[in-house]
This record gives structure tokens, sequence and C-alpha cells, in this order.
């Protein structure tokens, strides 16, 4: 079915308003399993399946938006259809034993959509997933004057504190699709970065001030990923041909005539391109069948959440630091209404996240506070490495935590992902403008990988020797290192430029 303007609406025609906002803070869950999605400890955060409505978020009030949005339209050109390589694809559950291609299935059963078959459908693009990497790709898509239907299989979007750290060059990139300064506005602005030791004694500081003339955002900003996507959301809505749609699990994939078909239930939608931004789990990327090789580090992350304010009782802390000790390090980070304390811990580690437990957890890694550290709750979630072996199948590219998975360290893997989508969008609508072939979506695919395996995974792994090793001669050595680094400013530019990720986004203010 199809509302007035030809968009799809779901079979059954029911058409919910979501509130769009991420909702108030707290609530979270204890214990979830990034692997499982699984709480130990049921909070709030998501809703049961069997609660799950079909829900059509239509965007777009049409008035100041569509004059908006034409500004940026350029018309696609059906002379840049790309070749057709027959119908292949794959139906979820469907998966080939021992075969990363895509099989060819008979045509799809159910109903195509009406609103597919026009103009939105053949020339836009479906993007499944609306978290940091799916939004942003619409966003991106939406600016140039793609039409963008969302898919998100949830009924709203996820308000589970995750990632949190915007690093400089992800805040040039959102400054270009108009939303870096309202998560600049409610984030925490990260102007230095600090090593210390458990007793407080500082080993190294860096200023972020040290990138200036390399990006417009010579700083860090923590905010929980929420923020943004609800930030993307809105700004979605000024666009009248953008459709995000709750409560819609994509559940197969089938590609063949003129584009793609993605099934939602009993219902196929169809569009030129698909972007599966649908997280670590893609039900895209397992429904066609693609291997995701990945391994699980060691240790797991052990996160406690505390509302109290640790640069006062901890003094001169910077609102990112790295506490290192050979017994037990930690980071830091400081977000604009409470603290997360990040512990690695080993992967056999079972005992309960008690108050006590981690108040005790708290008082060893931070003797040196003025006051008790209250807690506000904690989660742990295992740490996977994974990459993608092509972020491109047929007219369907992967972006996000679908496309990679790197450790926690440093907070790379939602940027990355961020980049992804921005650059991607960029690509796919000079594809369907007219203004690139369709191999640059190859080449976008290529450079994507190459970035991730060359530079991010590899940044994500690092951390001072002797911390892993219970060796205090070598994270001595290694402190060393660092304050040599901070006290150089060119050297502590190049480091800080790394760690921000300034070096891997061309179209970043800090392009090298
Ligand atoms: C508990 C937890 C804690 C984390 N903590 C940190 C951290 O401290 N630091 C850090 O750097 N990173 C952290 N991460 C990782 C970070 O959150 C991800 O890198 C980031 O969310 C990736 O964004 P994404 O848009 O690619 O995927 P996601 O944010 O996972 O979004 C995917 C979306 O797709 C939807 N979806 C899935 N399947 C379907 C389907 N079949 N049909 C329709 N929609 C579908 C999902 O509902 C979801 O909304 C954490 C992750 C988890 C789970």
């Amino acid at each position: 079915m199809a509302d007035g303007a030809g968009r799809a609406v779901l079979e059954d025609g029911r058409a919910h308003r979501h509130p769009g906002g991420a909702g108030p803070r707290g609530g979270w869950l204890l214990a979830v399993h990034r692997d499982t999605g699984r709480a130990d400890q049921a909070g709030r955060a998501g809703g049961p399946a069997g609660r799950r409505r079909a829900a059509v978020h239509r965007l777009g009030n049409g008035h100041a938006a569509r004059a908006g949005a034409a500004q940026h339209r350029q018309r696609p050109r059906p002379a840049d259809l790309q070749p057709l390589h027959g119908l292949v694809g794959v139906v979820a559950g469907h998966r080939p034993a021992g075969d990363a291609q895509p099989r060819a299935l008979p045509p799809p059963h159910g109903r195509l959509e009406r609103g597919a078959r026009g103009r939105h459908g053949m020339n836009g693009v479906i993007v499944v997933g609306a978290g940091p990497a799916g939004l942003t790709a619409a966003l991106s898509l939406a600016r140039a004057g793609i039409p963008v239907t969302v898919l998100e299989g949830e009924n709203e979007l996820s308000r589970q504190p995750r990632a949190c750290t915007f690093h400089p060059a992800t805040l040039d990139l959102l400054d270009d699709l108009g939303v870096a300064s309202r998560l600049v506005a409610e984030g925490r602005v990260v102007d230095r970065v600090q090593w210390r030791d458990r007793s407080g004694i500082v080993l190294a500081e860096m200023g972020m001030n040290r990138l200036d003339g390399l990006t417009k955002h010579p700083f860090r900003i923590h905010a929980d990923q929420a923020s943004l996507t609800r930030l993307l959301l809105s700004t979605l809505s000024v666009y009248p041909d953008v459709d995000v749609r709750f409560g819609t699990h994509v559940d197969g994939v089938a590609e063949g005539g003129t584009g793609i078909r993605v099934r939602v239930g009993h219902t196929w939608t169809r569009a030129r391109y698909m972007i599966a931004a649908d997280g670590a789990h893609s039900t895209v990327r397992s429904s066609l069948g693609l291997p995701f090789p990945r391994s699980t580090y060691p240790t797991q992350a052990l996160r406690v959440f505390s509302d109290s304010p640790l640069d006062r009782l901890l003094p001169s802390l910077a609102p990112l630091t790295y506490v290192r000790d050979v017994q037990q390090s930690c980071t830091l980070l400081g977000l604009p209404d409470h603290w997360r304390i990040i512990f690695k811990i080993p992967c056999d580690t079972h005992e309960p996240l008690s108050p006590a437990n981690l108040t005790l957890l708290i008082r060893r890694a931070l003797p040196g506070a003025s006051e008790p550290i209250r807690v506000t709750g904690a989660d742990r979630f295992a740490l996977s490495r994974g990459v993608l072996t092509s972020y491109r199948c047929g007219r369907v590219l992967f972006v996000g935590d679908a496309a990679h998975l790197t450790s926690t360290v440093g907070g790379l893997n939602m940027n990355a992902g961020i980049h992804d989508a921005v650059e991607l969008g960029q690509v796919i609508a000079a594809v369907i403008g007219g203004f690139a072939q369709p191999a640059a979506l190859e080449a976008w695919a290529w450079r994507r990988r190459s970035v991730l395996l060359q530079r991010v995974v590899p940044r994500g792994q690092t951390r001072p020797a002797g911390v892993r090793e219970h060796d205090s001669a070598r994270l001595a050595a290694a402190m060393a290192g660092l304050r040599a680094i901070a006290g150089d400013p060119e050297a502590t530019r190049a480091y800080l430029a790394q760690a921000s990720l300034l070096d891997t986004v061309p179209n970043s203010a800090g392009r090298t």
C-alpha cells in the first residue's frame, strides 16, 4: 500500500507517529552482553518482540522542508541504472552452508508495495537499521536529494548507553550534515587527555588544541550515541522524501530486475540500493550468507556508571583519563551528567555486579578520591573483532557494526561506522545522479575496508606495554614514551591526529 505521497505503507496500513526523542535518562540495563544482546537483569531499554507493532514513522511535513530539500536535489538519471546480474538473493534463516555466495532464489512471494514501484522505489535507497551508521547514511543521502526509506526493527531509537566518544574527524563530518553544533552543545567537551597512576600522579597529558588547523573541532565530545541518533532523526524530519519506519524488521533480501527487494513479513519493498546498517548481528549479512570471521578478545569490558563529580573528587582529572596500573587499569570518561569508569576484566570473571563488589573495585582503582564514589549502575560485555570480507554484495552495501567490529579501546568503531556512512551516502548519490560510475561503490567498499584493517583495528588494539603482562618495568617505559610525545608539540599533534582518525577520512578538514 502507499500513502497519498506515493510512499510505501505497511500492508496492515497502521501508521503510528513515533515520539522521536531518546527519552529520559536512567533505567538502563545491567550487564548487557554485546554479543547476545541479552541482559542479565532487565531494565527499560528495548521492547520485547512480542510487543512490537508495525509502526510507520512518516517524516516530512512539507512547507519549508520541501523547499529546503529541493535545493539539494539532483534528479537521478535512469540511464545510470547499474547493470543487473540476475536474481540473486536469500531469505533469512536459509543460510547456505559453507557458501559465501548469494544463491539464486525463486521470485519473492508476497506483495510488492505500490509505492515502491514509483520514483521512490526505483531511484531510492533502503537503509536497514536506525543506529548511528544507518541514520547518518540516510541524512547523507537525503541532503543529496535521494529518496530514502529507513527500516528499523525496534519501535523506537535505542536508549541504551553505548558508545560515547565523538572524535574530531567525526564532528567535522557531522558538521557538514548540520548536526555537529547541537551535539557539541549537548555533550561534554574533552580538551585534554591525561594519563595518571592510581595514586593520582599525572604521568602525561596532551592538549587537544594541538590539533588546531587540522580540524574545525580540536576536541572530542563525550555524549551518548543516543543523543546523536535523536539529532539525526529530528534533522531527517525536514526532508519530505525520507521515510523512517519503526517496528519494521527486515527478514529477507533479493536482488534482481532493476534493483533490490527487501522483505518485511509478507511485504516486499524495492529500491536501487540497500545500505545494511543493522548492527553486529546483521540479519542482512546472514541472509546473504556472508561469512563474518570474528574473534573474541580475552578480556571483557566492565563499565561502571557514577553521578559523583569525579573531577572534583580527583584533583586536576581530565574528562578523558587513563589510569595506568599493573594490577588494575581503567579509563575515566566524563559525560555532561555522569562519569563512566571502564575496566577490562578477564572473560571468565562472573562475579555479580553487586554494589559492594563495584564499590570495592572502584576504591582500589581510585584510592585518591576525596569522597566515596557513588555507583549508579554497571554493565559488562564481550569484545569482538571482525571485518566483513567485502563491504559490498551486489546492490547491498554494509556500514558500521554490520561491516566491522573492533575493541572499544579509543572509541573507534562507532566513529568509523559514521565515516563509512557519510562517504557511502555521497558515493551512492553520485552514482544515482549520474556523476559517478557504479564502480565507485566497489572503490568505496575497498577503501573503507582498508582503513579498518590498516588503521582502525591496529589502533583499537594498542594498550600500553606492561598493563596486560602486569610488568611494572614495561609499563614505566611505555609511560615514559608517552611523556616524551606529550613534551613534543609536533609528536603530540601526530599522536592525537591518529587517535582522532583525522588521517582516515577523505572529506575531513584534517585530510592528510
Ligand atoms: C551494550 C553495548 C555497549 C557498547 N559500548 C560501547 C562503548 O563503550 N564504546 C564504543 O566505542 N562502542 C560501544 N559499543 C558499540 C557501539 O554502540 C556501536 O559501534 C554502534 O552502535 C554501531 O552503530 P551501528 O549504527 O552500526 O549499529 P547499531 O547501533 O547496532 O544499530 C543497528 C540498528 O539496526 C536495527 N536492526 C537490526 N536488525 C534489523 C533488521 N533485521 N531489520 C531492521 N532493523 C534492524 C537495530 O535495532 C539497531 O537499531 C557498545 C555496544 C553495545 C551493544
